[in-house]
């Protein structure tokens, strides 16, 4: 009696409610909340919440998870995932790495020596070399893209300290609806075989393939305490050829092709690049009206850009928490695109000294910015008023008029509130 009486005064003082062994809550048939966000407008997102016994599926390997999601099929279905699934492997389960993929003779050092700027010059690869490579990046985008089709919920199993992880793998959902992916660790969608594009950006740049979660058309998304990682291949370890930095990573999740009506909610995104693109082209004007986004209770933390980059889309961005570990490289974290209207309220924004409130954010084509309750390492700063004064050449002031108000969303708190909170209950294995 008297261990009891403890375990039930433990409780109460809100330390450990749960037993050490317990099952954590089944999150598996959860839907959006009414008025959570984009995602929540006509219709809102209950992903596969109806689904009949027979599609309601846990799985522990890759295999399991290709049978699971049924080649993108629309049946509902509810797939539960367990452990830690490497995309990068066989049908029985073994190990692929990328010398495993390569193919018709692909080797970098042979690449590198085909396509030196040079030697070769700024024409696009083409020849032996670069149609091994495309033969082999092939080879990989069989084993790790993951069709999600409509009406699919996807969590993953596990709390603190032992949530379930997708590894190496890029969840595509092209032209899916009603797709709820939460609680689930993805990291490093790593891609063995970069391409050279001697056009980007002036100097060339190396373009790599996937995305941890990649949306394309996609409708009523609703992605909830998931981590997005490079973690396992951190690109600052990756080399620099032809002067530029081979990164092995593209976007942690990106939103494109007209996609629209997607809440991402108490997620981390970290140590990771590019993180995430709301529309990928200027001239993609079929965007226009689309890539409704809200963003709440978000972590970013070493993320050196893109959180986001906006073009076209009505983007809510509120309660997130930003933070720049020292010593991290950082450039930006709002990237006001063409045509977009991001709306930000009430986020935090944790810097090192060598980054300045006037680097948050950087202007491309953009011409307007809401933002209110901005904090920055705890003072109040006004982030439009710091970009109009300290903008840089080709940066153009913006104006506070965005032209819409949000009107879907949960209790919007403080930016001291919601650092804290976030810090605390952000990402895979945190759901309450
Ligand atoms: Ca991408």
């Amino acid at each position: 009696m008297r261990a009891r009486h403890l375990a039930v005064a433990v409780c109460l003082l809100g330390l450990l409610c749960v037993p050490a062994h317990a099952e954590t809550r089944d999150i598996s048939r959860d839907t959006l909340p009414a008025n959570d966000g984009w995602a929540a407008a006509a219709g809102g997102t209950t992903g596969g919440a109806t689904a009949d016994d027979a599609h309601v599926h846990t799985v522990t390997d890759r295999a399991g998870l290709v049978r699971a999601l049924d080649g993108g099929s629309d049946t509902p279905k509810i797939i539960k995932i367990a452990g830690t699934i490497d995309a990068n492997t066989d049908d029985d389960g073994n190990r692929l790495d990328c010398t495993d993929y390569a193919t018709d003779g692909y080797s970098l050092k042979k690449y590198l020596a085909a396509y030196d700027p040079r030697t070769w010059g700024s024409a696009k690869p083409s020849g032996p070399q670069e149609e091994a490579r495309q033969a082999s990046a092939a080879r990989q985008a069989d084993r790790v893209e993951l069709a999600v089709g409509s009406n699919t919920t996807i969590v993953g199993l596990g709390g603190p300290g032992n949530a379930a992880v997708l590894k190496g793998a890029s969840l595509q959902l092209k032209d899916a609806d009603n797709v709820i992916v939460r609680n689930l660790d993805l990291r490093d969608a790593y891609d063995c075989f970069p391409v050279w594009q001697p056009n980007t950006g002036g100097l060339g740049d190396w373009k790599t393939a996937y995305d941890n979660i990649w949306l394309r058309g996609a409708t009523h998304i609703w992605i909830d305490h998931v981590t997005l990682s490079d973690k396992g291949h951190p690109d600052d370890r990756e080399p620099t050829y032809f002067g530029r930095n081979y990164l092995r990573h593209d976007g942690l999740l990106d939103i494109t092709n007209a996609s629209d009506l997607v809440t991402v909610s108490w997620s981390r995104f970290a140590g990771h690049d590019k993180a995430m693109l709301i529309g990928n082209s200027d001239s993609a004007t079929s965007d226009r009206g689309k890539l409704r986004v809200t963003l709440h209770h978000n972590e970013f933390t070493s993320v050196v850009q893109r959180a986001p980059r906006v073009r076209f889309g009505q983007v809510h961005l509120y309660n997130n928490r930003y933070a720049v570990p020292d010593g991290t490289p950082f450039r930006y974290s709002l990237g006001v695109g063409t045509e977009s209207a991001l709306y930000a309220e009430n986020n935090a924004f944790t810097t090192p000294g060598h980054v300045e409130a006037a680097d948050l954010v950087k202007s491309w084509n953009g011409t307007a910015l809401h933002q209110s309750g901005t904090l920055f390492n705890g003072y109040p700063v006004d982030l439009l008023a710091i970009h109009n004064a300290y903008n840089s050449a080709g940066e153009r002031d913006l104006t506070a008029d965005v032209g819409w108000r949000p009107t879907l969303h949960t209790k919007i708190d403080s930016a001291v509130r919601a650092d804290r909170e976030v810090a605390r209950g952000a990402g895979a294995g945190r759901i309450p």
